[in-house]
């Protein structure tokens, strides 16, 4: 069998030029599969293709579609396990982890299945006799999404169950780090009654298959994007978009805060820093990036902070014992060596002896806490930066790995004024007893979530996730507020009068009257 390269109106098409390869990050060697690049005229194909689909699944009742839909979260459930063993073994997230992916999926079919019945309208007075409004809520047409591999599974659902709910019809480009699953999801999405044709699939390499896909939008193919990555194509997205008049869904990076303040639960705050910074090996959009700390409480924080660190098991993602497994792609782990060597610098403090990447020769710096396979995996120490100040470098890039950076403060102000200061406003978090900071804190940060004695990252199906400034353009997934990214209002008036009237003109306005009340008792 050749390289898969697109799945387009239900027909596989296999690569006649250039590859990639899917390994797991655990043991390199370990292929998971090669797919091709689709050029730009399979990204036309997949899209002609949405558009002539689009408008029979449209006319098709939404409670129907609902229905489809909840095919799609029971094929989901039935294959559950194998589909976070596969997940764990393309993008190296740890079991449990991927388990949760797979289930925020079905969380989402659930959640929507119900919306199918209530894509309300309203129905408005009019100010004429004999006339009425109404609105209706219209699918946006074809809508292209591209996607990160860090929630391969989760992200994807989150734009395709209510995008195609809303009937709309769709085409996709993975990220090139998960393809495999990516492929057994577009399979689950056709076998559980989604026509072909609604949901089509382009494989590829992101400057390659992905800047392909969104230059279509020039053309006239693609009514809607829809981008989950990083920041800088987030923001070259956002420009194509701008100039066709149209609004994507950007959810791009963050540099998540995390305060402590003097009357927080320190067990409890150390607890949330850990697993912010180091769940998913720190590769969340929502990882802790600054740990923003009173000084009266730095010393006592920070101790049961780095007996967490220097008990976290590393290795193994199927190992259900391990904290965290390798990063992503050599990728991930080519640019956590690099931030560590380049961001970190001499006025900083390392807290953690060991940084970087495990190798064979320094893997024994974690003893038995290792399980990993050093020569032939992806992994990374966990780094805990110290004496970060607002003017470094490190305090506002965003590092997508094990590393985060501790900052000090002594007024509330202060702690507000850095964790707002980055310019990212995905995820924030304060631990604190003190419902006045706890108030100021919810109601001064910028960031889009915010967690109140709880991590930086964690989402709900029904609540909306999403950031401000460069963590996105306000767009938000998950819960009803998405539906208004996948329709369009349309007003329609319908008036019975069998003539011509005319609001603002022929309104039967009543005139104002006065009346002063004399009160003579
Ligand atoms: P990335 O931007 O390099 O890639 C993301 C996707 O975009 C991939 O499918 C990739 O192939 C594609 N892509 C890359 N270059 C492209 C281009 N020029 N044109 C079109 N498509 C292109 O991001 P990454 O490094 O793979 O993922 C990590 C980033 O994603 C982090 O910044 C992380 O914070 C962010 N992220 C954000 C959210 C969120 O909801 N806000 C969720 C997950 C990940």
């Amino acid at each position: 069998m050749g390289a898969l390269r697109a799945i387009i109106a239900g027909k596989r098409l296999e690569s006649a030029g250039e590859t990639f390869t899917s390994r797991n990050p655990a043991n390199v060697t370990d292929i998971v599969g090669t797919y091709g690049n689709a050029s730009i005229e399979d990204c036309r194909e997949a899209c002609r293709a949405a558009r002539a689909a689009q408008g029979k699944w449209a006319s098709m009742p939404a409670p129907v579609r609902a229905e489809i839909l909840a095919n799609f979260g029971k094929l989901i459930e039935k294959n559950k396990e194998s589909l976070s063993r596969c997940l764990s073994r393309e993008m190296g997230k740890p079991l449990r982890e991927a388990r949760g992916d797979v289930q925020e999926a079905i969380d989402t079919c659930h959640f929507f299945v119900s919306e199918g019945r209530r894509l309300y309208g309203q129905t408005i007075p009019s100010e004429m006799p004999d006339k009425e409004c109404f609105t209706y809520r219209r699918p946006i047409g074809t809508f292209a999404c591209i996607t990160a591999g860090n929630f391969p599974f989760a992200v994807p659902s989150w734009y395709f169950i209510p995008a195609l709910l809303c009937g709309n019809a769709c085409v996709w480009k993975p990220s090139e780090d998960t393809p495999r699953l990516s492929e057994i999801f577009t399979e689950l999405i056709h076998a559980a009654g989604v026509p072909e044709g609604v949901f089509n699939v382009v494989f590829g390499e992101g400057p390659k298959t992905g800047a392909a896909l969104v230059a279509l939008v020039d053309e006239g193919l693609i009514d809607k994007v829809g981008f989950t990555g990083s920041t800088a194509v987030g923001r070259g997205i956002g420009e194509i978009c701008g100039r066709n008049l149209q609004v994507p869904c950007l959810e791009l990076g963050g540099k998540n805060p995390l305060v402590v303040t003097p009357s927080a639960d320190l067990d409890l705050a150390a607890h949330g820093i850990t697993w912010s910074a180091f769940g998913t090996a720190g590769q969340r959009c929502t990882s802790l990036g600054n740990l923003i700390v009173h000084t009266s409480v730095k010393e006592a924080l920070l101790g049961k902070v780095l007996a967490q660190v220097n008990a976290l098991r590393i290795g193994d993602p199927f190992n259900e014992k391990n904290d965290y497994g390798p990063l992503i792609s050599e990728k991930f782990a080519a640019g956590h060596a690099r931030n560590v060597e380049t961001l970190v610098k001499k006025h900083h403090i390392l807290l953690t002896k060991q940084n970087g990447r495990v190798t064979e020769s320094n893997k024994a710096a974690l003893g038995a806490r290792f399980d990993g396979d050093a020569k032939n995996g992806v992994y990374a120490f966990p780094t805990l930066v110290d004496g970060v100040t607002e003017a470094d470098e490190i305090y506002a890039t965003e590092t997508f790995g094990p590393l985060v950076n501790v900052l000090t403060y002594s007024t509330f102000e202060d702690a507000l004024r850095i964790a707002n200061g980055t310019g990212y406003g995905l995820s924030s978090a304060i631990y604190t007893q003190d419902i006045l900071e706890a108030y100021r804190f919810r109601t001064g940060i910028g960031a889009g979530m915010t967690s109140i004695n709880n991590s930086t990252s964690g989402a709900e199906a029904h609540l909306p996730f999403g950031g401000n400034g460069k963590s996105g353009n306000g767009s938000r997934q998950s819960g009803i507020w998405v539906i208004d990214a996948f329709t369009k209002w349309q007003a329609v008036n319908w008036d019975m009068s069998g003539k011509l009237q005319l609001a603002q003109m022929d309104t039967g306005y009543v005139a104002p009257r006065d009346y002063t009340v004399v009160d003579k008792a």
